[in-house]
């Protein structure tokens, strides 16, 4: 039986777990992520993460998602805005060197949407859309069992599709993206501009919705709206016949997920609309997913 290891690289930690195809998991091992790592000091935990790894068990190739932009082709994380210092990191190479086997590399939201599509509510979908609902705002798109790349590993950036003309600020520098309003950064960011408060995490902005704060509920209402303009935008692209919500936030889904769904299918044109299914995730770690890029490539 052949098995993979797949690494995560997420804003808590990097997490390595060795799967096989089935999705059995016979090992995992996570270590904190550092924000402020040098391209070395970075190298080196991904390099601990592997080494315990296949200390534990034997392994056919690796798999690695990241943030990003990447470059696949080349196998560098070009940057990522939560790992600041990191620049043109040479990911893949290091780890091909250092251990001899074959390595896949892919963005983490791309990753994520593979594990849905192999593990969790994505299974047998055509056309998969998967939306990472976290600190910021992830998408990834699975048709026919692949990831959809566009040219270098950088497509369906579909947080960035501006929903609201000269709107708010967002962490890339323009205005008015989608993840400027559904994300935890977003959330917390308009409330602060409506209230002048701080929340530190989505869990208290839910909580003061749930105790129908109105300023909350203003805010996540706007939100939805927006954020269904972006998934009619999407399902007018690419035609999927599901989407899975994954992240964080998907833990308030009942706060939100019923008028989510039934504004989007709504400004969705009525063919399209009757048969898009939408699904929470199953809570997929992105380690699988990246695993299952790793035995995708390996065996075809
Ligand atoms: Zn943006």
């Amino acid at each position: 039986m052949k098995k993979f290891l797949g690494i995560d690289v997420g804003g808590g930690s990097i997490r390595g777990t060795v799967v096989d195809k089935e999705g059995n998991s016979f090992f995992d091992y996570s270590i904190p992520t550092e924000s402020n790592a040098t391209n070395k000091e970075f190298l080196e935990s991904i390099g601990d993460v592997v080494k315990h790894c296949l200390a534990a068990t034997t392994v056919d190739a690796i798999g690695i998602g990241t943030p990003g932009p990447i470059d696949i082709d080349t196998g560098v994380l070009i940057s990522s805005a939560n790992l600041k210092n990191l620049s043109n990191l040479e990911l893949v190479s290091y780890v091909k060197e250092k251990f001899h086997l074959p390595v896949y590399f892919n963005n983490d939201a791309n990753c994520a949407s593979l594990g849905e599509y192999y593990f969790g509510a994505g299974k047998h979908a055509k056309s998969l859309v998967v939306f990472t609902l976290g600190t910021g705002l992830g998408c990834g798109w699975v048709v026919n069992g692949k990831i959809f790349n566009g040219y270098k590993g950088n497509g369906m950036e579909a947080g960035h599709l501006t929903v609201v003309k000269d709107g708010a600020l967002c962490g890339c520098g323009q205005r008015g993206c989608m993840e400027a309003y559904f994300s935890t950064k977003g959330l917390l960011a308009r409330y602060s501009d409506l209230t002048q408060l701080e929340i530190t995490n989505a869990k208290d902005f839910f909580k003061l919705v749930s105790e129908n704060d109105k300023a909350a509920i203003q805010i996540l209402d706007f939100a939805v709206s927006v954020f269904a303009e972006g998934i009619r935008n999407v399902v007018h692209l690419v035609n999927p016949d599901r989407i899975v919500f994954v992240g964080g936030i998907t833990a308030s889904y009942d706060l939100f997920g019923k008028s989510l769904e039934e504004k989007a299918k709504k400004i969705i044109f009525p063919v399209l609309a009757n048969y898009l299914e939408f699904k929470v995730g199953s809570s997929v770690a992105g380690s699988f997913g990246a695993a299952a890029l790793a035995f995708q490539h390996f065996e075809p």
